[in-house]
C-alpha cells in the first residue's frame, strides 16, 4: 500500500512516515499544501494523511483539489483543537476521517486500517484467498497454517494483490502502489519480486493463486 503524508511539522511528518514504513507502506511526503495537492493528484495512493494547517494551501483546499479530480483515495485529516475548521466542514470537503493532535501512532494506524478496509467490510484485519491468509495488523502471512516469511517488498506486493484479488493488475498499477517515486519503472524489480513471492506461497501441493495475464499483468485468484 502506498501512502502520502502531507505535514509541515518535520517531527510529526517523519514519525508518521517511519511508522507507516514499519507497517509495510511505501511512503511519499510533502511539507506544504501545494506540493501535497500536486502529488495526491498525480500519483495513485491508497491513503493520504493530511495536516489541516499547512503553508501555501490548507488541508480543506487540498481535500477539495483531490476530490475535484475524481480520486476517491481515503483522506485522514490531522488537526489541532484551536483550528477554526470544524470537522463537518472537512468531511464536506471530502475528508474521510479526522484526528485531533496530539495523537498516538497506534491510534493513527488503527484509523488507517479502518479506512483501508472500507470496501471489504467483512474481512477486518485479515485478508484471505484459498488457504492463504495475511494479517494486516500483525503482518503475518500463512498458507495452509504454515507461516510464510516474506521480505518487506514481497509482503507489500502480496497485500496489494490480495486487496485487489480478481482484478488484473498491470505493471504500472503495481509500480504505483508498491514502489515509491524514486523507483525506476524500467527495471525488472516487479518480475523478480513476483517470482520470489510465488516460490514462497505456491508450493506444488498448493493451489496456484497468482496468474500472469499475458501483455496485461497479474491477477490473484478470487
Ligand atoms: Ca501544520
Amino acid at each position: 500500500m502506498r501512502a502520502l503524508v502531507i505535514e509541515d511539522e518535520p517531527d510529526i511528518r517523519e514519525a508518521l512516515a517511519e511508522n507507516l514504513r514499519a507497517r509495510a507502506f511505501v511512503v511519499d511526503t510533502a511539507d506544504d499544501g501545494t506540493q501535497g495537492s500536486y502529488l495526491a493528484r498525480t500519483n495513485a495512493y491508497d491513503i493520504i494523511i493530511l495536516d489541516n494547517m499547512l503553508p501555501e494551501k490548507n488541508g480543506y483546499a487540498v481535500c477539495e483539489d483531490i476530490r475535484r479530480t475524481g480520486r476517491t483515495t481515503p483522506i485522514l485529516v490531522l488537526s489541532v483543537l484551536s483550528d477554526s475548521w470544524r470537522k463537518v466542514e472537512l468531511l464536506n470537503a471530502g475528508a474521510d476521517d479526522y484526528m485531533i493532535k496530539p495523537f498516538s501512532f497506534e491510534e493513527v494506524m488503527a484509523r488507517i486500517r479502518a479506512l483501508l478496509r472500507r470496501p471489504h467490510v467483512m474481512e477486518g484485519d485479515l485478508l484471505a484467498v484459498d488457504t492463504l491468509s495475511l494479517d494486516t495488523k500483525k503482518q503475518v502471512v500463512r498458507r495452509s497454517e504454515i507461516q510464510i516469511h516474506l521480505t518487506k517488498k514481497e509482503y507489500m506486493l502480496l497485500e496489494y494483490l490480495m486487496r485487489n484479488r480478481g482484478s488484473v493488475l498491470s505493471r504500472s498499477m503495481i509500480m504505483e502502489h508498491v514502489w515509491d517515486m524514486t523507483s525506476d519503472p524500467f527495471s525488472n524489480t516487479i518480475e523478480s519480486h513476483m517470482l520470489s513471492l510465488r516460490k514462497k506461497i505456491e508450493r506444488p501441493e498448493w493451489k496456484k493463486l497468482i496468474y500472469t495475464v499475458p501483455g496485461r499483468g497479474y491477477r490473484m485468484e478470487e
